[in-house]
């Protein structure tokens, strides 16, 4: 019974696994975009476990596939071949542009990073490593040290994780600002299309073409952010102790922070900027790739970038424990020479076979153009929201991940306090409705449904939202 599963996770659970709700939820099964707890209730899935469920939950072809394989043969460990890994990184790298050809297969998105950073200081002969305020790129205490979001932020003793002692050579580059006042670059903000003193004249009514901007659904550049992003982030690469740069993480869109975007062009040359000092650059696709995006399959490729090494994990297997990281064939050797690096898991083939049939589902089922066709309406649909009450701060993003920002009202731009934002969430969810939190004060909601998301299911979400949200204001 439901009270006994609440009684085990307080004895028998660590107290850092918390959960959404008041009354946490009981799930107990999954069909595509929906979810079913167990009392029958069904729910729309617009969060995908975090930004995973890339095909559906239990997706008939991936289930058939992961049936028939444990069938077969579930575990070997790399020592041995097996040929669903050697099928599945010869279809992985058929995805990647040159030289992004060599595959190493481990089991979460920070074990990605931890191997990626470990490249990057072989490769480079270098130290120190550079990440955005308000990444995340995980939780093992190497990319501890790289994540710096809300509740992320680590207060470890000291000595107990990467942003303490061990790993003092961790440097932030600019902030990926959100719309509320939490930022030093406050200015981001305050072009001539922001919000005016009664909150009318939202950024959508200067740029309405969604579909004509590449990288975000506003245009940047209007706010001549990229250059003080730019100016931020010379100032780190030259602070005194960030002279010796290995590596730079991105993710192409920042996601734990809230679905936060960077000004159009300034990947590129912050790229340029890192590589001039002899770094390598990394794009975190944990939760940008796979065609979640829409017009890409990488999110890098909508910066018009090309990382010297991309990690990947959560869409990868459909919520099967898997990640992989992907480099050039000459950062792979730098690794091989100093260290031998080993996974038991990695590269297993259930977890083999599992991928591979999730990247033949995103093909056959066109589900990168899905991502872009639904996304798109989704952006427009819910950006109305924002004339509409004074609390959504902004709604932003592209593709299938989106963020709403909310706000005490425009004028302010302070975040509207946790509580209230738990009420809305909590109201979503009796109306069947799952979405996701994020941000600095857990201020945003995330959006990301599975990738099969209609436009129908769309109009459903935007109705429970704004009823959520009315019943907030009354
Ligand atoms: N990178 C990004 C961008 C992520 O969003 C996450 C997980 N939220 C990670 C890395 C870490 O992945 P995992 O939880 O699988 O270790």
């Amino acid at each position: 019974p439901y009270s006994r599963v609440l009684e085990i996770h307080k004895e028998n659970l660590s107290p850092v696994q918390t959960a959404y709700f008041q009354k946490p939820l009981l799930l107990h099964q999954g069909h595509m975009e929906w979810l079913f707890d167990s009392e029958g209730n069904r729910y729309l899935d617009f969060f995908s476990g975090i930004v995973t469920v890339s095909v559906g939950h239990c997706h008939p072809k991936v289930t058939a596939v992961a049936q028939k394989q444990m069938d077969r043969l579930w575990h070997t460990s790399s020592v041995f071949f097996h040929p669903s890994m050697h099928e599945y990184a010869d279809k992985l790298s058929a995805l990647l542009p040159e030289p992004l050809k060599v595959i190493f297969l481990v089991n979460s998105g920070s074990e990605a990073n931890d191997l990626a950073m470990m490249m990057a200081r072989a490769y480079s002969n270098h130290t120190d490593i550079i990440s955005f305020r308000g990444a995340y790129h995980g939780c093992s205490p190497y990319t501890l040290g790289l994540t710096n979001v809300g509740i992320y932020k680590t207060q470890l003793p000291s000595g107990m994780g990467c942003q303490s002692t061990m790993c003092p050579d961790i440097f932030r580059g600019p902030w990926g600002g959100s719309y509320c006042r939490d930022s030093p670059v406050q200015t981001v903000r305050k072009c001539s299309c922001s919000p005016g003193p009664n909150g009318q004249g939202g950024r959508v009514e200067c740029h309405p073409h969604i579909t004509d901007c590449d990288l975000c659904m506003f245009a940047a550049d209007c706010c001549q952010a990229k250059e003080q992003y730019i100016e931020q982030f010379k100032e780190t690469l030259n602070t005194s102790v960030a002279k010796s740069i290995a590596g730079f993480f991105a993710e192409p869109i920042q996601g734990v922070n809230g679905v936060v975007q960077y000004p159009k062009e300034f990947l590129k040359e912050a790229f340029a900027l890192v590589r001039e000092r002899g770094g390598v650059c990394i794009a975190d696709e944990v939760q940008t790739g796979f065609g979640r995006l829409g017009s890409h399959f990488w999110g890098f490729q909508s910066h018009d970038v090309l990382p010297d090494i991309v990690t990947m994990a959560k869409g990868i297997g459909n919520g099967f424990p898997m990640a992989a990281v992907v480099t050039t064939p000459e950062i792979a050797k730098s690794l091989a020479k100093c260290l031998h690096h080993f996974s038991t898991f990695g590269g297993n083939p259930l977890a083999c076979a599992i991928g591979s049939a999730v990247l033949e589902v995103i093909k056959e089922e066109n589900l990168q153009k899905n991502s872009q066709e639904v996304g798109t309406y989704m952006l427009l649909k819910f950006a109305k929201l924002r004339d509409e009450f004074d609390i959504i701060g902004d709604v932003r993003g592209k593709g299938l991940m989106m963020g709403i920002e909310m706000v005490q009202d425009k004028m302010s731009r302070q975040p509207l306090p946790k509580t209230e934002v738990n009420q809305i969430h909590e109201d979503c969810k009796d109306m069947g409705l799952l979405v996701g939190r994020g941000g600095n004060f857990s201020q945003t909601f995330r959006i990301a449904p599975p990738m099969c998301i209609t436009k129908l299911e769309v109009d459903f979400a935007f109705e429970v939202f704004r009823a959520a949200l009315i019943q907030h204001m009354e």
